[in-house]
């Protein structure tokens, strides 16, 4: 919902000077190492999920704003892509160091305004900070490859900055996500544009600061704000030669497709469906462990959730026994200590789910535990939470099942063989995520050879691979073919080859080479 404010109510807010590591009641650009306050007229209200008390109002950046991001990114270029690998390297070393010094002013930013809990939120610093300490060996990682190809003749390759990026953000991980793209992208010597999601951006203007403080110059990283409009001009400024995109379908195709169509590289990780499949000769308390962790575990807002079992033969049996760690689960709010699962986004986020599990018990699923209107601490009754939620006997005919719920309701369908649950895996359009719990290990390598699904994990519940790797989601839980972390090096650069001959001694050389040299 974006509200414009009359000059009278914004008069109302105090004009933001971010000085320090506080971020103030409106949330500023970050142009050219400066925040700067928007001069728009339409501001996006920012809610802390757990209360729907107003946190900040959020800049639908303007046209003009917009268009200062890109040419002062292009302008900071022109220098940036001279630097040294060696002073980029020390710059990112700096960065890591002051991330880690930040965790927590980080974590809480996003407890307040992304709703997951305190640990949780650290959780998401941390696997961010993963991709900085990767991008610190840089020196390393843009190595080309040179061959010697005759006494006289040499081949070798460059990889070059490709000029400004663009990244575009999702909500449910506010720092991971932006880290996912600009630390690599500055480190191969471009210079970025990152908008976060206009629902809790504070993460990334704090990373902004650090940014700064680490040496960053001027122009390198720029941050801006907003939705459609904002996302259009990223799109289609002549300046931005590739867009990092990661969110839900909807956006993420469209993009791709405006992006592409302006000729542009676009890398777009979208929505999932990942299933969990549970063999009856699994270690029972670890796999319902697990599975109660993955499903509500940030209230089920991460793409790589295990939101759907698959129970093998008799691990049905094991049914039960889930229902009942699942209904011990604590709902309340995310900076309160022994908190299992932190709110939704917003009141539509919450509406949405709730209409998806009365669709599942409408088309003939078993609700077997039903966290609709969950017991709350007083002070978070306005809170958007919905607690543990697990639907039985789901069909894949069924809404519920088609859909990526995105919150902390588990389905749960059964099958009598493995061969069975690979099946409805692989009719599955998503292919981000999936995990097998077996004490087999002939069932699991079967399993990692027979799926089709990008990112598997055997008895790991939410297997995200380290950034010394790629993420690897595929089918329709990506767009174009280059993915994020390691393979993002090879989105942030081009490849020029260099074939070079020098002779040492004259050949007579009588006639034109008009044939294909070989
Ligand atoms: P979203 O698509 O609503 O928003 C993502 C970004 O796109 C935001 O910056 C938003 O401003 C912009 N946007 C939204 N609607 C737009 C439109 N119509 N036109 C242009 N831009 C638009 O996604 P979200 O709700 O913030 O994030 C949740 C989704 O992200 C889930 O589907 C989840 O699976 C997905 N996700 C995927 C991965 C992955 O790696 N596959 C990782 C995290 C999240």
């Amino acid at each position: 919902v974006i509200r414009t404010f009359s000059t009278s109510v914004r008069s109302l807010q105090p004009v933001s000077s971010v000085n320090s590591l506080n971020i103030k009641r409106t949330t500023p650009l970050f142009i050219n190492g400066e925040f700067v306050e928007s001069k728009t007229d339409k501001w996006i209200p920012l809610y802390n999920p757990a209360t729907n008390e107003l946190v900040t109002l959020v800049p639908e950046t303007t046209p003009e704003e917009l268009k200062v991001a890109a040419d002062t990114a292009a302008e900071a270029f022109k220098t940036w892509r001279k630097s040294s690998v060696l002073s980029r390297q020390r710059i990112l070393l700096d960065l890591q160091l002051l991330i880690r010094e930040h965790t927590d002013k980080l974590a809480k930013s996003i407890t307040e305004e992304q709703g997951k809990t305190f640990a949780d939120a650290k959780g998401d610093v941390l696997r961010g900070r993963q991709v900085v300490e990767t991008a610190c060996g840089i020196t390393n990682l843009l190595m080309g490859e040179q061959l010697a190809v005759a006494t006289d003749m040499d081949t070798f390759t460059i990889r070059e900055p490709l000029g400004v990026t663009a990244g575009i953000c999702p909500f449910n991980f506010p720092a991971m996500i932006p880290l996912w793209m600009f630390p690599l992208s500055i480190a191969a010597g471009n210079t970025m544009i990152i908008k976060p999601s206009e629902r809790d951006p504070g993460a990334a203007m704090i990373l902004a600061q650090l940014v700064k403080e680490a040496g960053v110059p001027n122009g390198v990283l720029n941050i801006v704000h907003g939705s459609v409009d904002a996302v259009n001009f990223i799109c289609d400024n002549e300046h931005i030669k590739a867009i990092s995109f990661v969110g839900s379908d909807r956006a993420g195709k469209y993009i791709y497709k405006r992006g592409t169509a302006n000729g542009k590289r676009v890398q777009a990780n979208l929505g999932a469906k990942n299933h969990g499949v549970v063999m009856p000769d699994a270690n029972k308390n670890y796999t319902l462990n697990q599975l109660a962790g993955s499903a509500f575990g940030a209230a089920g807002q991460r793409c790589m959730a295990l939101s759907t079992v698959v129970f093998v033969g008799k691990a049905k049996e094991w049914l039960p026994e889930l229902v009942e760690r699942a209904s011990k689960l604590k709902v309340s709010g995310g900076m309160e200590p022994d908190t299992d699962l932190g709110p939704l986004i917003t009141r539509q986020a919450k509406e949405r789910v709730e209409n998806l599990i009365q669709s599942g018990v409408g088309q003939g699923a078993r609700l077997i535990l039903d966290g609709r209107n969950p017991a709350v601490p007083e002070k978070y009754k306005n809170g958007n939470f919905v607690g543990p939620t697990i639907l039985a006997d789901v069909k894949p005919h069924m809404d519920c099942y088609k859909e990526e719920i995105f919150g902390p309701v588990l389905i749960t369908l059964n099958a009598d063989t493995l061969d069975d649950a690979i099946k409805l895996i692989n009719d599955n359009p998503y292919g981000n995520g999936t995990a097998i719990f077996t004490s087999n290990g002939s069932n699991a390598r079967y399993f990692t050879t027979s799926i089709e699904v990008g990112q598997i994990g055997v008895n790991v519940p939410i297997p995200v691979p380290l950034p010394m790797f790629s993420f690897t989601g595929n089918k329709a839980s990506i767009q174009g073919d280059v993915n994020f972390c390691k393979s993002g090096l090879q989105f942030y650069t081009q490849t020029k080859t260099v074939t070079s001959l020098w002779r040492h001694e004259d050949v007579d050389h009588t006639r034109s080479a008009v044939t294909m040299p070989t």
